[in-house]
């Protein structure tokens, strides 16, 4: 029997990165997944996992702080022995507008999404680079691309994304390691829940499709460029944004 791959997720147990995480077990992936803030459902998430016959390890790590990170891809490795997939998905908004935001909402943004994704990816990339084959993918924004006013520290930590999946792209070809980003547009999850209706008509207006996305559009392009289907994309942001930017 061929062996199960084996794919790592940050932030994997709402929103977009549960998507990601079931689109891959589904796909016979055996999954570690990454979360942060304390769950009571993690029994009957593992449930819901064993339906697709994937073996899960749920880790509980803080992707901001890189010792911690260095242990979470240890432990990872001592259970399955490898890592195929990386999926930097886990992040947080903190908006405002730059007048009125301090330093520490600044810095929170920027540590876990920006410095969070270098922390996971630089201490995977030593196990792939081994094997000589892997796949990372990087949630970016489109925002990263056209900036947006009151989320000058989000926009800048997804900028610093596609910036950095550009260069290790570069550096890691000669192994084998292909590297993207995908870029959502609005997408139906928690982060999204917040905002009142009339922002979010205002936001649908600017939007062909007319309407938000949901996590299992972004999962689907996540999982092809994570897929032996892609062996010749690299160091692009792929946008999944209802035509939003063009
Ligand atoms: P979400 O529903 O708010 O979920 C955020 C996820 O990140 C949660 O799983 C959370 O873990 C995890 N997380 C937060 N801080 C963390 C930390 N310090 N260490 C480890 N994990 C942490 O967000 P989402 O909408 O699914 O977004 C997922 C990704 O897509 C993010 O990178 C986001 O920036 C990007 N994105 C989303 C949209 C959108 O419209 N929703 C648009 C563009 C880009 P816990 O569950 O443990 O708290």
């Amino acid at each position: 029997m061929e062996e199960k791959k084996v794919a790592l997720i940050t932030g994997g147990t709402r929103g977009i990165g549960k998507a990601i995480a079931t689109r891959f077990a589904k796909q016979g992936y055996n999954l570690i997944i990454n979360y942060v803030s304390d769950k009571t459902d993690l029994k009957s998430l593992e449930e819901e996992f064993k339906q697709y016959n994937s073996e899960v390890l749920f880790i509980k790590t803080d992707v901001s702080k890189f010792e911690d990170c260095e242990e979470m891809v240890k432990s990872s490795i001592e259970k399955f022995g490898k890592i195929d997939v990386l999926v930097n998905n886990a992040g947080i908004t903190n908006d405002n507008l730059i007048l009125r935001m301090s330093v520490e909402d600044f810095e929170k943004v920027i540590d876990i999404n920006l410095k969070g994704t270098f922390n996971v990816t630089k201490n995977v990339v030593q196990y792939m680079m081994k094997k000589r084959q892997g796949k990372i993918i990087n949630l970016a924004s489109v925002v990263g691309i056209s900036g947006n006013a009151g989320q000058c520290n989000y926009a800048a930590s997804k900028a610093g994304i596609i910036g950095f999946t550009k260069s290790i792209a570069k550096e890691l070809a000669s192994r084998n390691i292909l590297a993207n980003c995908v870029a959502p547009g609005f997408i139906d999850t928690d982060m999204t829940s917040i905002l009142n209706d009339n922002v979010k008509e205002n936001i649908y207006s600017q939007i062909p499709l007319k309407r938000m996305g949901s996590s299992e559009e972004i999962a689907n392009t996540v999982y092809f460029l994570a897929s032996e289907e892609n062996t010749y994309i690299t160091g692009q942001v792929i946008n999944v944004d209802g035509g939003m930017l063009m």
